[in-house]
């Protein structure tokens, strides 16, 4: 996939104080916040701080510091999502009907969340 970061998009608003938003964990590298349409009663967007339109592109070029604080913040949050399980979820490009172009992890808890994916 491309890996070209718009610098408008609305987590790097949300990065730089332009929108608000509910944030559940700020650390060095990464910032969790509740999900604006949440699917499920427990969900969390956890962003890196850096420019990374992806998972992939993150896995690829990020620094190890970003990623293990990124990792960390993740773990924190899928906690905080309680004790009987989470999904986490993360959308690239057109097939994965991603909205917003800067790499999210979703974790979503709180109920029985359902098969994986919808049968095509
Ligand atoms: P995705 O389809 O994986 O790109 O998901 C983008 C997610 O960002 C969606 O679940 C939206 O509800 C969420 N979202 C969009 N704008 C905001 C915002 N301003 N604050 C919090 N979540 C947002």
């Amino acid at each position: 996939m491309p890996w070209t970061y718009d610098p408008n998009n609305i987590f790097a608003r949300i990065l730089r104080g332009e929108i608000p938003n509910k944030t559940v964990l700020d650390t060095a590298h990464a910032l969790a916040f509740h999900d604006i349409r949440p699917l499920a009663p427990f969900h969390v967007l956890v962003i890196p701080k850096g420019a990374y339109v992806t998972f992939d592109h993150f896995a690829a070029e990020a620094g190890a510091e970003e990623l293990l604080d990124f990792h960390r913040a993740a773990a924190r949050v899928c906690a905080m999502a309680g004790p009987e399980g989470y999904r986490g979820i993360t959308n690239a490009g057109a097939f994965g009907m991603q909205e917003v172009p800067h790499y999210h992890l979703h974790v979503l808890g709180g109920r029985v969340l359902g098969r994986l994916v919808d049968p095509a």
